[in-house]
This record gives structure tokens, sequence and C-alpha cells, in this order.
């Protein structure tokens, strides 16, 4: 019988651990924190069995999701499954300080027209008509590009792409810096071809009539999914060892021959699943290790953001829209969630002796642009300014018309544990006041190539976290439990058991565009630009001449173009 041993229980490890004991596989999970689900995961925010539940960030499942939901509908929740748990969201709020709320359906359209108001506040609305023709153009050329989307977009920026340095500021408002909040990735630095292919996923998503736009859990995170998932697991027969952090793989040149772990201790396996966060994968990468899997030596390229959550519990519901907020104008990048509407079976008030009946969850994603109360950004300012600044952010979006948060509503705050104010004596830290424990990986331009597939060259070694090269591509629930799942089919490869692979998807895209898409890897293969980069550039041109002439000579010279 093979044994695997999984360092680090987030949904990446629980994932593969899950493929592997189904499959009869003997597994151990490592995992260095209190509790299973890493970023995923639940904490309560003091000590007793029935405290209230605290989050590194709100969780939200939109369309295009499938390993992470299928994972979920195989794990048993009372008479039914965790995937009975999610439940779908109405309405996206954004909110700005000056001008009337825009609010963008994302319930199942149920007519054409629907549709296109589920759409009007993405495209419409504010944007100049030549943005809108131009970012269909745009879109249209993603979805027509061939294999140079995988293989040349990525060195290009989404700024650089969509032309954001030229186009209205409502456009790069709502085109650009909208990946920020989405994801703490700036558009300056975002991959086009990451940052491109997700924004036409969550597109088609509310398009679908066949698939819920976005979905959220009904209760905390661990309450609705990881706590049935780990008894699922042990269930399977897991050993699921918490508070074992890890500290070494041991390497005999060939093989990975044990894992370290802190008290000394060495556990040994047959397969060795690393599935740490992307900060800490390279503490592993030895030497040696590095050199017998070039992509693990890559891994200590890539970048990570700040983007880390608040929940604010409330003396009342506070239910905004039946779904996320965008705060548009918010210098920290603003989104957030009142829980209350969707915690159906999570009784709020029995956990806080009755006083707390709302909770709203805010992530902040920029941690570099100077907040509204101290003119200092969020990680030069103490966990409670942080808070403050938070709040009072919230407050001007959501006040602008009624009160709609107010002071006295404010009974407590929680603020992700992995900031941590620094200590004045550490080393220089750049005017930091604090430091984030937990960042996210970003795909920023170019990183594809530092991304190690889940099966690297060490004979009994595979990856299984969000960083890992895989077809949902952005860092993910979904590409965390994709990984999942492609370590575990490289660990049944390698043991004979090629048939009972996990399943597996692909992004899909309508196949309406597979003609273009035949006709483009033609030019592609010919060394020819995609026609749209052809028209892109004939504008440009045409304009970068018109802005150098004086108005009447960019008229002579067009008029000149037109005359012959
Ligand atoms: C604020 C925020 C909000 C998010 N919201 C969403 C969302 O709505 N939807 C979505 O799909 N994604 C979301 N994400 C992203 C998602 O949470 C992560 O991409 C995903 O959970 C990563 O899973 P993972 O298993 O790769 O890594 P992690 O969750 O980081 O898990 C790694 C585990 O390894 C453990 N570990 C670390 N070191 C050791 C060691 N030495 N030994 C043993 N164990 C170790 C850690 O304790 C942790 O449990 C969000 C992320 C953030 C930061």
């Amino acid at each position: 019988m093979t044994h695997v041993a999984v360092v680090g229980g987030g949904i990446g490890g629980l994932t593969a651990a899950h493929e592997l004991a189904e499959r009869g596989i003997d597994v151990t999970v490592l995992e260095a924190g209190e509790r299973f689900g890493g970023k995923a995961r639940s904490m309560p925010i003091e000590d007793g069995p029935a405290s209230l539940q605290g989050e590194h960030g709100f969780r939200f499942f939109p369309a295009f999701y499938r390993h992470v939901i299928d994972t979920m509908a195989r794990i048993p929740d009372g008479n039914g499954t965790v995937a009975d748990n999610l439940v779908e969201t109405e309405a996206t709020l954004i909110a700005s300080v000056d001008r009337p709320d825009r609010i963008a359906e994302t319930g199942q359209p149920d007519s054409v027209r629907g549709w296109l108001e589920a759409l009007r506040p993405a495209f419409a609305d504010d944007l100049p008509r030549d943005d809108v023709a131009f970012l269909l153009e745009r879109l249209l050329y993603l979805l027509t590009a061939c294999e140079r989307r995988r293989e040349s977009f990525d060195d290009v920026s989404w700024w650089a792409f969509i032309d954001a340095e030229n186009r209205s500021p409502e456009f790069r408002d709502r085109l650009a810096y909208a990946t920020q909040s989405l994801v703490a990735l700036r558009p300056e630095v975002g991959s086009a071809r990451t940052v491109g292919t997700i924004y036409l996923q969550l597109l088609f998503g509310q398009l679908d009539p066949s698939r819920p736009t976005e979905r959220v859990l009904n209760a905390p995170t661990s309450d609705a999914w990881i706590d049935p998932w780990t008894r699922y697991l042990e269930r399977l027969g897991v050993d699921l060892r918490a508070n074992t952090p890890a500290t070494a793989l041991e390497f005999d040149g060939r093989r990975v021959t044990g894992a370290t772990l802190a008290d000394g201790e060495t556990v040994d396996a047959d397969e060795f699943v690393l599935a740490v966060p992307v900060e800490v994968a390279p503490s592993f990468v030895t030497p040696e290790l590095g050199t017998a899997a070039a992509e693990l030596g890559r891994i200590d390229r890539l970048d990570t953001a700040w983007m880390n959550g608040i929940q604010f519990y409330l003396s009342e519901p506070v239910d905004l829209t039946r779904g996320h907020q965008v705060y548009a104008d918010a210098p920290w990048a603003l989104t957030s969630i009142s829980q209350r509407q969707f915690w159906h079976e999570y009784d709020l008030e029995a956990r806080s002796d009755g006083e707390v009946e709302g909770v709203l969850s805010v992530i902040a994603s920029d941690w570099d642009t100077p907040g509204m109360c101290y003119d200092k950004p969020a990680r030069e300012c103490t966990r409670a300014e942080i808070s403050t600044d938070i709040w009072e952010q919230l407050k001007a979006h959501l006040n602008a018309d009624e009160p709609r948060l107010t002071d006295d509503m404010l009974v407590d705050w929680f603020l992700d544990p992995a900031i941590v104010e620094i200590d004045d004596s550490s080393a220089a830290t750049d005017g930091d006041v604090v430091e984030n424990r937990s960042p996210l990986l970003i795909n920023t331009v170019g990183s594809l190539r530092n991304r190690p597939p889940a099966d690297v060259g060490v004979e009994n070694l595979t990856l299984a976290s969000d960083y890992v090269r895989t077809n949902s591509d952005l860092a993910s629930m979904e590409s965390a439990n994709e990984a999942g799942r492609r370590a575990a089919n490289a660990i049944l490869d390698r043991h004979g058991l090629r048939g009972s692979r996990a399943r597996l998807w692909t992004l899909e895209e309508p196949v309406v565009f597979e003609p273009f898409k035949r006709e483009d890897r033609f030019r592609y293969r010919l060394g020819l630009p995609h026609p749209a980069e052809v028209s892109h550039s004939v504008r440009r041109s045409v304009s970068a001449l018109v802005d150098r002439n004086p108005p009447s000579g960019g008229r002579r010279l067009l008029g000149g173009a037109r005359d012959r």
C-alpha cells in the first residue's frame, strides 16, 4: 500500500488527500496551524465553543468554478452534501462617494433584456461610446486568439492590452483598476493573459443561464465546508495532524525520503505532496532539489500582494445588496458582503449574547495608497488604525444619500490575524507598521514561466497549491483544488492507477469562436499578427500622428490621405 505525506492542509493539500484516500491510498496530512483549510478557514474570535467566527476574507464561487464544486458535492453533510450549502447572490452594489449607487444583477437573467441589464454596469452608462467599441474589439481579440493568448499575452500587462493610458478615466476605473479590488493585482503589472481570460469567464458566467453567476456559503467557511470535509477525510482513514509544522524535505539526490517536523521527528512516506503557500515553498527547496527540478528553483521568483479581510460585527443586519459590494472610490480597494442574509442556519445572536445581528465582511486589496483618516497606507497603520480607516471608507460610500452604517451599530471587529504589528526593534521596515504573514500570489507579467507544474522532475514529489500551473490559473480555491487533483493524478499514474484519475476541467469558451481561433493559429504559425493587433496599431499610429500635429495639421494630414 502506498503511503502519501501531504505537507500543508489548505484547499490544495486537502484536495490531494481527498482524491487519494477515496482511491484507497494511505494519507497523512501535516498542517502547521491549529485548523485545516489554510486561507479559506474560519477562526473563532475568542476562546469557547460557541464563539463568533472570523475569516481571512469572504469566499465567493463564480460560475466558472468546476473543481471545487465537484469536491464539495462529494463531501457528505447532514442529509445532503457540502455543495448544498452554496447560495446564489442576486446583485452587486457598486457604491461611490459622490455618484449614485449602481447595481449589477448577478441572479440568472431570464431574458435577453435581462442579460443586457446585467451587463450594463460593466459596459455602458458613463463609458464613452468609443471605449465600449474598443473594449468589445479587445474582448473579441482575446476570444479569437489561438495559443498566442497563452504564449505571448502573458508578457503583456492588462493595462497595455486594454490601452488604459489612452482611454477615459471611467474606462480605467471599470476595466483596469477593478483588477485591484478583485485580486489585489495592479493592472499595470497584471498579466493580460490571466486578467483577460478570467474577465471573459466572469462575463460568460453572467450570460450562462444554466449556472448561477456567483454563489457564497450559507455559514462561515469552516462550518459550511472545511469541518464536514475533515470529518469525511477522517472517515476515509486520512491521518490529519494539526499543529504539526514541517521544516524540510529530506532528499537523497533522487527521491524525497522524509519530511522533517519542527519537533525533529521524521515522517516517512512513499510519496510527498508539498501543499504549503507560495511564500513558504522556497524554504523547502534545497540547492539539491532545485538542481533536480529547475521549476522548483523558480518558485521564489513569483510575486505576492496583500489582500486581507476584516469583519465588522454589527447590532443590526444591514442588508446592502443580496451579494457583494464594491467601493469604487475607496483608497484601499475595498469590497464587502453582508453575511447575515446568507447565513441562514448560523445563530449569530446566540454566539454574542444577543448583541450581534449582522456581520459585514470586508476585504482590503490596496495596502500602499494613503487612506482617509491618517493619510497613511494601511501597511503603515496599526491594526486599530486599519480598522478605523476601513470603517470610515465604508461609511463615506454607504452614507452618501442616507445613513446606512452608523458608529452606534459597531459592536466589535476582527482583523485577519495574519496582519501582525511589527516590533519597533525589528530590522528595517520601510515605514511599515504591520507585516502580512499570509500574502496572496499575483499573476504578474511573465510569471507563467516561473509557475511549476504539479508533477515536478523529482520522482516522488508533487506540488498542490494555488501557485501551481493550472487551467484555472488565478490564485484561488479553484486553482488550489485543481492543483491538488493534478498532484493526486501524478501519484496515481506512477502507481499504475491511471484508470481512476481525478477529473480535470478546462475553462470553457463559446464554440462559435473556434473557426476564428483555427484561422489565427494558421497566421500565428506563419509569424503573422492577429488582425486585431494590426487594426489597433494602425489606429495608434494615426492618433500619434494627429497628436504630433496641431489640430489643423492633423486634419490636413487625414484629409490629404483621403484626397489621395
Ligand atoms: C482575503 C482573501 C480572500 C479570498 N477570497 C477568495 C474567494 O472568494 N474565492 C476563491 O476562490 N479564492 C479566494 N482567495 C484565494 C484562496 O483563499 C487561496 O488561493 C486558496 O485558499 C489557497 O489554498 P492553498 O491550499 O494553495 O494554500 P493555503 O490556503 O495557503 O494553505 C496552505 C497550508 O499550508 C500550511 N503550512 C504552511 N507552512 C507549513 C509547514 N511548514 N508545514 C505544514 N503546513 C504548513 C498553512 O498553515 C496552510 O494551512 C482569497 C484569498 C484571500 C487572501
